[in-house]
C-alpha cells in the first residue's frame, strides 16, 4: 500500500474531517502543520522559538523553518509506515524540499463544486470559547447558538460570510495551482469528489480505501 500521502483541498471541502477518518482507517498519523507548530511552541524547541520570534515581529514563518519541522516530525517512529500530511507543502519550494528528504507516494486532492463549498462554508459556525465547529444544517449544536462541548457562544466567522468566501477560494486556487501542476507532472494526484452530503462521508471513505488497496 502506498502510504506517504499529501492531503490537498480548498477551504470548505471537509479535508479535516476526511483526514481524521482516514487516519483511523489507515492507522497513519495525521500530521497538520498547525498542530506541529503548537507542539513546538509548547515544548519551547529551538525551531519553535525561532518561529515565534518571526511571527511576533509580524513576519511569516520561512520555508526553511517549516520544512525543518516537517522533516523532524516525519522522522519520528509513528511515521515508519507512512503519514497523512496536511498543510504542507504550500508552495513549490517546500514541495522540492520535501522530495529531498522523503518519497511521496500519493497526493489526495479533495474537490467539490463551488456551489457546494460556498454552502458549507457559509453554514459553518464556530464556538468562541473552544473553537469547536458546527454547521447550521449538517452538524448543528443541540441547542441553537450554544456549544455542545463547553457551553460557549457560537458565531459565524467574518471570513465565512458569503462575500468573503469567493475571495478566499480565488486566493486558494491561485496559490495552489503551481503545486497541483508539480504533482500532476509526477502523476501523483488522486482526486476525491466530495460533493455528496455529509451523511455519505463513509461511502467516500470506502472509495478512497479501494483506491489505496494493495
Ligand atoms: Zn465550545
Amino acid at each position: 500500500m502506498k502510504k506517504k500521502i499529501i492531503i490537498l483541498g480548498s477551504p470548505g471541502v471537509g479535508k479535516g474531517t476526511y483526514t481524521r477518518l482516514l487516519s483511523k482507517e489507515f492507522g497513519l498519523p495525521h500530521i497538520s502543520t498547525g498542530d506541529m507548530f503548537r507542539e513546538h511552541l509548547k515544548k519551547k524547541t529551538e525551531l519553535g522559538k525561532k518561529a515565534k520570534k518571526i511571527v511576533n515581529e509580524g513576519g511569516l514563518v520561512p520555508d526553511e523553518i517549516v520544512s525543518e519541522m516537517v522533516k523532524h516530525r516525519l522522522a519520528q517512529e509513528d511515521c515508519n509506515n507512512g503519514w497523512l500530511l496536511d498543510g504542507y507543502p504550500r508552495n513549490i519550494n517546500q514541495a522540492e524540499t520535501l522530495q529531498s528528504f522523503t518519497k511521496v507516494d500519493s497526493v489526495l486532492r479533495f474537490v467539490a463544486d463551488k456551489k457546494v463549498i460556498i454552502d458549507r462554508l457559509s453554514g459553518r459556525r464556530v464556538c468562541k470559547k473552544c473553537g469547536a465547529t458546527y454547521h447550521v444544517r449538517n452538524v448543528p449544536p443541540k441547542s441553537e447558538g450554544i456549544c455542545d462541548k463547553c457551553g460557549g457562544d457560537i458565531y459565524q466567522r467574518k471570513d465565512d460570510k458569503p462575500e468573503f468566501i469567493k475571495t478566499r477560494l480565488k486566493i486558494y486556487k491561485k496559490q495552489t495551482a503551481p503545486l497541483i501542476s508539480f504533482y500532476q507532472k509526477r502523476d501523483l494526484i488522486t482526486d476525491v469528489n466530495v460533493n455528496s452530503e455529509y451523511e455519505k462521508r463513509y461511502e467516500v471513505l470506502e472509495w478512497i480505501k479501494e483506491k489505496f488497496k494493495d
